[in-house]
């Protein structure tokens, strides 16, 4: 399984792999099996981490944005170059099939890449002063230490779109990843210190319990800035304790996203796009398609369509050239996923197609009819389920889909330029794709509104997260 396969199960804490005599392990969920034994990183190690961080943040953040960005630039060099490799680390730990794990590790890329190039475009400004002897300034500096927690649906893109910006800014890194994906983090952080990185500028600390490796960061002054990704509930309960320091906070949260499909929409892109939105990582992604919301005249002739392609999809072993659906990461996905079939299913909702589980693969499915009340109505799935209900005019749709308590991403198909506009503008989301199903790319920004977080990555906005403003008023000209 791992055969001409090397990669870190050590923590990187100062620069150096930390062996430890305890570890976890960290399983392939298509068989079962133990992909490797991981150093299961405690108190202790988050100390040490914490002040290596603190002091590696004065150096890296002397160094010019020139050699910040030649670091990032190789490193962005780096992961293009280990492509194949990352991308079987992420089928073999959380499930990924290989052709979607290259063009993640393309797009995690894509953030080093951007922000190598931006590190070097960080500019002050200069501001008209009253008094002729005074000089007004500006100044951009990095926010300080930071902590980093990110989930295991997308391994390596979670990583980059953090940590490409933190340390373009300037500020020293320390990443907890999620208990399934550490391998895929501690691979990128060994490119990391092949491009040069200085030790202690980014350090990884995998654990098996993520709340008590996490205190001693949010309790610490000195750690500025908290990021994260990952559900709502965890999200809130890590706000609340950053709020006791004070820090700055990224919260990238949980999504669940309304398709709305106008009967003016082009039906063949409607299907293929809404396809990509809804299975792509067997539907584990804070974007994904949760609700397809269809109009009326044309809601049977979809569903048929839509049902024909996902049928086609091919479920099988994700480290497959050919596989297009892998299994679900764990039992307790699965459990979801299962739970809200039945739920809708015994409320009165009928199954097109799929909706039957073999070990932790859960067959791509499509639901028509879901009542309101459903749980799968209520809660994002974070599995291949695709839900069609339908809806009568405009006004209903864009009031449904806003009726949400998420905010993250939302998608709109229709060939009226207005009404691209128009309900593009009313929709309360982060994120809207007109007649596009996978809207994502490392200039633009990403992030919610309401319960799906605070703060953007990517692009400006994501560089803007890891950066403070300096005034500096020079008198007596
Ligand atoms: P999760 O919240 O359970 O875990 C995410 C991370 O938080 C993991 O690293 C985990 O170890 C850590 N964590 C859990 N409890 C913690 C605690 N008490 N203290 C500190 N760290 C803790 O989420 P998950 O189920 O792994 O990920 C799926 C969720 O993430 C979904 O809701 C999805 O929408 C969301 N997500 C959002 C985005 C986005 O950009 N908005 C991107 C990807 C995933």
């Amino acid at each position: 399984m791992t055969e001409n396969l090397e990669f870190p199960r050590e923590a990187l804490i100062r620069g150096e792999w930390r062996a430890l005599p305890r570890r976890f392990p960290v399983v392939f969920p298509a068989t079962g099996e133990v992909v490797a034994e991981v150093a299961d990183c405690g108190i202790r190690e988050a100390e040490e981490a914490l002040e290596v961080a603190v002091a590696a943040q004065r150096t890296w953040a002397q160094a010019t944005a020139y050699e910040r960005a030649q670091v990032l630039r190789r490193w962005y060099e780096l992961i293009l170059a280990h492509e194949e490799a990352l991308a079987r680390l992420m089928a073999l730990e959380m499930g990924k099939p290989l052709k979607e794990g290259r063009a993640e590790v393309r797009y995690a890329a894509g953030f080093v890449e951007w922000y190598a190039e931006e590190a070097k475009r960080v500019y002050g400004e200069t501001l008209p002063s009253q008094f002729p002897h005074k000089r007004l300034l500006v100044r951009y500096e990095p926010v300080g230490p930071v902590y980093g927690i990110t989930p295991w649906n997308f391994p390596a893109a979670m990583v980059t779109r953090k940590a490409a910006p933190a340390l373009a800014a300037g500020c020293s890194f320390v990443l907890k990843p999620a208990e399934e994906s550490p391998l895929t983090a501690l691979y990128l952080a060994r490119l990391f210190l092949e491009a040069g990185g200085p030790p202690g500028v980014f350090q990884v600390l995998p654990t098996s319990d993520p709340e008590a490796l996490s205190r001693p960061f949010l309790e610490d002054e000195r750690i500025r800035k908290l990021t994260f990704t990952g559900s709502t509930p965890v999200g809130l309960r890590l706000y609340q304790e950053a709020a006791k320091t004070l820090k700055r906070v990224s919260l990238e949260l949980g999504g669940g996203a309304p398709v709305l499909i106008f009967a003016d929409a082009d039906l063949e892109r409607a299907v293929a796009e809404t396809l990509r939105a809804k299975f792509r990582n067997i539907g584990q992604s804070c974007v994904a398609a949760n609700w397809l919301f269809v109009e009326e005249p044309i809601a049977e002739a979809f569903a048929q369509l839509y049902a024909e392609r996902v049928r086609a999809l091919r479920v099988g072993n994700p480290l497959e050239e050919e596989t297009d659906i892998g299994p679900l990461v764990n039992e307790a996905a699965l459990r979801k996923v299962e739970a809200h079939v039945e739920d809708a299913l015994a409320r009165g909702a009928s199954l097109v197609v799929g909706g039957k589980a073999q070990g932790l693969f859960f067959a791509p499915t499509v639901l028509l009819g879901v009542k309101p009340g459903s749980r799968i109505f209520q809660e994002e799935t974070f599995g291949p389920v695709a839900p069609i209900l339908t809806f009568r005019d405009e006004a209903e749709a864009i009031s449904r889909a806003n009726a949400f308590p998420v905010g993250l991403a939302a998608y709109v198909f229709t060939r009226d330029l207005s009404r691209a506009f128009r309900v593009a503008e009313a929709l309360e989301y982060g994120i809207v794709g007109v007649n596009d199903g996978v809207p994502s790319t490392p200039q633009a920004p990403f992030g919610g509104v309401k319960r799906s977080g605070l703060g953007r990555e990517g692009g400006r906005w994501g560089l803007e997260e890891y950066l403070e403003v300096k005034f500096i008023s020079v008198g007596g000209i």
